[in-house]
């Protein structure tokens, strides 16, 4: 039986095996090379494609980086051309895709991407849709993209995910990564500080079981949690730029994309915060608001927000909540002006998804408040109890010198608080927010964490 923790990630990255958790797990990614130095090793990992035509993509900073030297590396033995982005601040969109697409010649035999978060984005898209295969020398460990199979892309002006594909390698040189921004190496310590709380959510839906069929795996959950727990280990040496930190999150961001693949949906990589992250995003889109803040800076500030709600419901006792009786308080009413306020012309999609899943009846209530008082020292056990305590969490976050406030974000009190109320409305999926809003605990726990900032 494959215990995954005892995997390396070389042997991760390609894995088809019946699990103890009853499913069959299965990944294929080809090359994952991460380590000091390890780009003078990119012709051979590229062995295959000697004496074939490479597309060399990346933006003027990355270029500058390392495309340069992927450059030199390969131009004896492989056919190259090249497209450099000139953009100032690179966007997957339309624009971007297209431009890619306009330089892709018949005899393309593998795309070479030289970046990060965006221009793998755009890179796994437009391998998709050409059928050209596509490999990524990363220069910053920002975000768990790397090993994912989706691309989350702009469309007219709202982020959607697209199907894509797995590189056919990830190189990562921990000498060039450790050497991004500040800031990008901080997003990925972010991104993978968010998998704390992911990974309570999904097994606080498997103990509540409320999801059908929710496909826990107790391998997986426990192969991320020990990634993230090096790179908590990890953490304090980041503002020093230590390359064994920067492989730490490194391995986290692509172990974490793996298990993506691993478990078929995105429950082992992200949980309330992501949510809530989403949430914030969107509002900095729809406002048009530029900022330097990557998704994986978001999200650490909202897991930092998502433990104290954890840490606010656990002050609690189950019995005094029960007889407070405000579990059965729901307003309907209330909730749909929120979704509109919030969501504008979305909300009409949203409340068709969740309108059905309100419990709005007094039984419902009643048999809701029942499950989780059964639940709950289960779930405090199992959840809550293995979480690092905010305190615990702002300190690292600090000491990495990363962002931890909504403020740093240039979020208001009133838009947090909504990223909190409304930001799980997004979908069906069980996590912290739910379960405090069938308590009739939500607006109380939101304020109780936005008083923590403003
Ligand atoms: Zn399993
Ligand atoms: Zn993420």
């Amino acid at each position: 039986m494959i215990k995954l923790v005892d995997q390396s990630i070389e042997q991760l990255a390609n894995l088809d095996f019946q699990c103890f958790c009853g499913q069959h797990h299965q990944v294929s990614i080809g090359d994952i090379c991460i380590g000091s130095g390890i780009l003078k090793d990119l012709p051979e990992i590229l062995s295959q494609y000697k004496g074939k035509k490479v597309l060399l993509v990346a933006d003027k900073n990355t270029y500058e980086v390392a495309g340069q030297r992927v450059m030199d590396l390969i131009k004896n033995e492989f056919s190259i051309s090249r497209f450099i982005y000139q953009d100032d601040h690179l966007v997957a969109d339309a624009k971007s895709l297209g431009a890619l697409l306009m330089e892709i010649e018949d005899d393309t035999s593998i795309i070479l991407t030289v970046g990060s978060g965006t221009l793998n984005d755009i890179a796994r898209f437009v391998s998709a849709k050409t059928r050209v295969p596509y490999a990524i020398v990363a220069t910053a460990p920002s975000m768990d993209g790397y090993a994912s199979v989706v691309s989350p892309l702009i469309r007219n002006g709202v982020k959607t995910t697209f199907p894509g594909v797995y590189p056919i390698a990830i190189i990562g040189d921990t000498q060039i990564m450790k050497e991004a921004p500040m800031h990008m190496l901080q997003a990925g310590l972010g991104d993978v500080l968010g998998k704390y709380t992911g990974l309570a959510d999904w097994r606080m839906s498997k103990i509540l079981d409320l999801e059908r069929n929710e496909r826990y795996c107790d391998n997986i959950s426990h192969l991320v949690e020990s990634a993230v727990d090096k790179c908590m280990d990890a953490a304090p040496k980041l503002s020093q730029r230590s390359e064994d930190t920067t492989q730490a999150i490194m391995e986290a961001l692509i172990l974490s994309g793996l298990c993506i693949g691993l478990a078929g949906h995105s429950r082992p990589a992200s949980g309330s915060e992501h949510q809530v992250s989403h949430y914030i995003e969107m509002k900095f889109l729809q406002e048009g608001i530029d900022t330097k803040w990557l998704h994986g800076n978001k999200v650490g500030v909202a897991t930092l927000a998502i433990l104290e709600a954890y840490k606010y419901l656990f002050s609690k006792d189950i019995e005094d909540i029960k007889s407070s009786g405000k579990y059965r308080e729901f307003d309907k009413d209330r909730w749909v002006k929120r979704i509109e306020r919030c969501y504008g012309n979305m909300s009409k999609q949203i409340l068709d998804l969740k309108e059905k899943e309100l419990l709005l009846e007094e039984i419902e209530r009643e048999n809701r408040m029942k499950l989780i008082e059964e639940k709950w020292e289960d779930i405090k056990a199992n959840c809550y109890l293995n979480l690092p305590s905010p305190g615990q969490l702002k300190g690292l976050l600090k000491d990495a010198g990363a962002i931890y406030s909504p403020k740093e974000l240039g979020v208001d009190r009133e838009e947090f608080k909504d990223s909190l109320m409304v930001a799980k409305e997004i979908r069906n999926r069980y996590g912290i927010m739910q379960l405090l809003d069938d308590l009739g605990l939500l607006e109380e726990a939101a304020e109780y964490v936005v008083n923590k900032y403003y």
